[in-house]
């Protein structure tokens, strides 16, 4: 058995460690700050297994122009940052082609047909049951005929994942998410959609775990290198690992590993914003999408979280939180009992590719290093997933279906 290492304790650390220490080897985790609030905690909690659809693609294109328009609408691009996105931008339009949007579509597919099994999987290799609940979603619409027009494509995307929608009139979407008094025309549900635990209970879980059954250390990775003794990890503190193998997931973070290797990829932030109610006067039955206006609103056990929204920008810019005010605003039309103070405001960075598809590969020139990141709004859905998958890969057992999310795209 190999001495792994991994560098991020994110949602793909974690996932990609518990696969590994189940298939006997040695695992040493490398974070820079355990307890810190990325991604990975922040998220909206839904297992989208629905969403194979990429962002790249006409339909969304064609949407861009009007969007951008409103600063603090569902699609904003911070312009200071508009050189360095320009390669990734040029890429995206590139992948909305339409040949290359269904190539997408598919290679997403078949991610999300194990994406709940692995969930259930992974609950059990870490001793977690009832962390996701049934809960389907609801969409809410402005306008019937937008309501149709979408009902018509999740309808053929429910056939191809084996779940169910609905078209629904205001009065049953009103009784089954009573919080709905303000003005809609109508909503779809589908009942492919889970929710999660809370996302940072879920992280913090796993975290722990890890801390107990494997080596969670916090330390930050300066570079990684390739040796024939085996591949070495320098961090900020001056202390130098050598392991076996290594696995990158530090979410966007990753891309300064990625050339530390001698590799190149095109992966972006997409910043998202939203506001945590803990213990709110008012809750919803159900995750409810607003996509009209890029946003979800989602009910946990003791909160409810409202936000969303693409903001490309460059990670480290300073966070624009009026952003997630513009959401809350936005769902009091639709939820007038939302509280207007209280709530806690986040903004956390989506480690995005251009097509849409997260990269989980070898080193196409090392089989000792795998690759697991650039997963986008659907990184807890795929989580778990991925960490089987990268595991394997490392194992030496690629399938030939994760050709789509090699690293060699890039190159
Ligand atoms: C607003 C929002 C809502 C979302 N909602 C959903 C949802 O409902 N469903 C869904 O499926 N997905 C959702 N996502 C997407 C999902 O959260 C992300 O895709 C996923 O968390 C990415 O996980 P990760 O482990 O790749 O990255 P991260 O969570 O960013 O973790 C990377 C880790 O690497 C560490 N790291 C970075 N650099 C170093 C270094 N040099 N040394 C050591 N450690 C380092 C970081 O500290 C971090 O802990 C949402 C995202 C956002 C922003």
């Amino acid at each position: 058995m190999a001495h792994i290492g991994i560098v991020g304790g994110g949602l793909m650390g974690c996932a990609t460690a518990l696969n590994l220490l189940e298939q006997g080897h040695s695992v040493t985790i490398l974070e820079r700050d355990a307890g810190g609030l990325p991604a990975s905690v922040g998220n909206a909690g839904i297992l989208a297994v629905p969403e194979i659809d990429p962002l790249a693609r006409l339909d969304m294109l064609l949407s861009v122009p009007k969007w951008l328009l409103d600063p603090l609408g569902p699609l904003t691009l911070r312009w200071q940052d508009l050189p360095a996105l320009t390669p990734w931008l040029i890429r995206f339009l590139l992948s909305a082609r339409a040949g290359t949007a269904a190539e997408s579509r598919k290679a997403l597919l078949f991610l999300m047909k194990t994406a709940e099994a692995d969930h259930v999987r992974l609950g059990a290799m870490a001793g977690l049951s009832g962390h996701m609940r049934d809960t389907g979603a609801l969409t809410v619409f402005d306008s019937a005929a937008a309501r149709d027009k979408v009902f018509a494509h999740e309808a053929e995307n429910a056939r191809l994942i084996g779940c169910n929608v609905e078209a629904l009139d205001v009065e049953e979407a009103r009784r089954r998410v009573p919080a709905l008094s303000g003005p809609f025309a109508g909503a779809i549900f589908n009942d492919g959609y889970k929710t999660f635990e809370y996302p940072l209970t879920f992280l913090r879980r796993l975290q722990a775990l890890l801390r107990d059954r494997a080596a969670l250390l916090d330390a930050t990775v300066s570079r990684v290198a390739r040796a024939e003794s085996g591949i070495s990890v320098t961090t900020e503190g001056g202390r130098t690992f050598t392991f076996d193998r290594l696995a990158i997931t530090a979410g966007v973070w990753s891309r300064r590993f990625v050339a530390d290797l001698g590799l190149k990829v095109l992966l972006e932030t997409e910043r998202g914003y939203n506001t945590t109610f803990m213990n709110p006067s008012t809750t919803l039955e159900m995750p409810v999408f607003f996509s009209e206006h890029g946003f979800v609103a989602t009910p946990f056990e003791n909160a409810l979280r409202i936000g969303g929204a693409v903001e490309l920008a460059s990670p480290d810019a300073p966070a624009n939180y009026r952003r997630a005010a513009a959401m809350r605003r936005k769902m009091r039309r639709y939820v007038p009992d939302l509280p207007e103070e209280g709530g806690t405001e986040w903004m956390g960075r989506r480690p995005s590719t251009p097509d849409s598809l997260p990269v989980i590969s070898l080193h196409p020139g090392d089989p000792r290093i795998a690759f697991a990141f650039g997963h986008g709004h659907l990184g807890l859905t795929l989580s778990a997933t991925t960490g089987r998958h990268v595991a394997q890969l490392l194992a030496g057992e690629g399938e030939s279906a994760l050709a789509p999310f090699s690293i060699a795209r890039f190159q």
